[in-house]
């Protein structure tokens, strides 16, 4: 989402007659989009923005950490711009207006997005904005304020200029995507709409609520022709005590009746989640529920945090002042990890022999002789051969190392001879 959003702010800077610099350093102007979801990447933002300005640049502050700390903030930043107001930036930099403040989360769902630059591979469309689940631990509801859907019509016209645009994947963003509603129409019958109207060849949608998403959705994904099958599921803990606490409307079973719903309904889906531990209150028997939700799913990949205390989430109110013992909690972490990643390696073992369309997205981290890329549903695999951005390769996954797939082309397979040292497994 921040992502998204930054690319709204740079182009609404262009549009306004700014030009963006390659290197901040050589900026007049630098402008920090802030995320607060954990407490690192808040002070993060903030340590941005003040060395940006003891430099003598004029630092604009934007984002979640912007909406929530606000007047502090001005001593780091010239002007604190908050989650819904990002379109005042330009105007108020060129017309020097008084104010250095603009918070207002009433604003309306517009995104900008006519003739915006688009990356060549890879974009993002809002399809809401906000929150109104307030689970305990978050403070979306606070720094992006209430849910509130876009048009319909809005969206698909976004998308229809990144098509025209040449773009290969797109991601529909929102917080919780299956509280979709406008007029009438659900988050499936967007689906619908989109996959019937546009021709982007990947169009993925995240981040999914267990609570809110409806068999509806699951076969629309079933039955799509454009959107393809990747689940992000974010479970947070397996245990109903935590849950509850968590605010998050589900129980243990009742997700792992969606997630299996899922892999018996499109059996080509992936799924992915969010797992956070040391959740106030979470004991050895809680986190042993969680595991017991990991082993049942085998994740296809999984984000895993050290709960992070956050201002001004409801569960920071009620306990605060609670000591968490870090070392346990990075123990139970560890444990996690190792648990998430047994099941995705037996996950990527399936995919041994079979075929894949990979988009690629460009060389692959450790060599430029290999490139990297994904699968339709997601799964990032490296492939001999250096490949354009963008492109499309079909390969055979012949190898699994570490839990990364390694995909042949086809076209070199068939030309290789026997002796080719293909060690299939490992
Ligand atoms: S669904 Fe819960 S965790 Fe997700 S943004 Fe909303 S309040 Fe935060």
């Amino acid at each position: 989402m921040n992502e998204y959003d930054s690319r709204i702010i740079e182009n609404l800077m262009i549009k306004e007659g700014f030009t963006p610099s390659k290197d901040a350093n050589n900026a007049d102007i630098v402008i920090v989009n802030t995320c607060s979801v954990r407490g690192k990447p808040e002070s993060k933002g903030i340590e941005t923005a003040r060395s940006f300005k003891r430099k003598g640049k004029y630092v604009v502050l934007t984002g979640c950490t912007a909406q929530q700390r606000s007047e502090e903030l001005l001593e780091v930043a010239d002007l604190v711009v908050g989650t819904r107001e990002f379109q005042v930036i330009p105007n108020a930099l060129k017309k020097k207006l008084d104010r250095r403040m603009y918070l207002d989360l009433k604003g309306t769902c517009d995104f900008y997005f006519s003739g915006r630059r688009t990356n060549k591979v890879l974009e993002y469309v809002a399809i809401q904005e906000g929150c109104d689940n307030f689970c305990s631990y978050c403070v979306v509801p606070y720094t992006r304020g209430r849910e509130v859907s876009r048009l319909p019509e809005e969206i698909i016209k976004e998308l229809k200029y990144l098509e025209d645009s040449g773009v290969k994947e797109v991601t529909l963003l929102g917080q919780n995507v299956n509280s979709y509603y406008y007029k009438g129409a659900d988050f499936a019958d967007l689906l619908k709409m989109v996959d019937e109207e546009v021709k982007i060849p990947r169009i993925y949608f995240t981040t999914s609520h267990p609570r809110d998403i409806s068999l509806k959705v699951i076969r629309t994904i079933k039955d799509a022709r454009y959107l393809k099958p990747w689940f992000h599921l974010p479970l947070q803990a397996g245990s109903d005590k935590v849950l509850k606490e968590m605010n998050r409307g589900y129980t243990k079973d009742e997700y792992l009746e969606i997630a299996l719903r899922i892999r018996a309904e499109v059996p080509e889906a992936t799924i992915s989640t969010d797992i956070m531990v040391g959740f106030p209150g979470e004991g050895d028997e809680d986190f042993a529920e969680t595991l017991d939700v990991v082993k049942k799913v085998q994740f296809d990949n999984a984000y895993m945090f050290m709960y992070s205390i956050r201002k001004p989430s409801p569960i920071y109110f009620k306990n605060k002042d609670i000591s968490i013992d870090d070392v346990k909690v990075g123990v139970r972490l560890r444990t996690l990890i190792s648990e998430v990643n047994k099941g995705i390696y037996q996950r990527r073992k399936l995919m041994l022999g079979k075929e894949y369309e990979i988009l690629i997205y460009g060389p692959a981290r450790k060599s430029p002789k290999y490139s990297k890329g994904k699968t339709e549903n997601n799964i990032t695999v490296v492939v001999p051969g250096a490949f354009s951005e963008g492109e499309f390769v079909k390969v055979k996954v012949e190898k699994i190392i570490g839990l990364t797939p390694i995909g042949y082309p086809l076209n070199v397979l068939a030309s290789l001879t026997n002796d080719f040292p293909l060690n299939r497994g490992g």
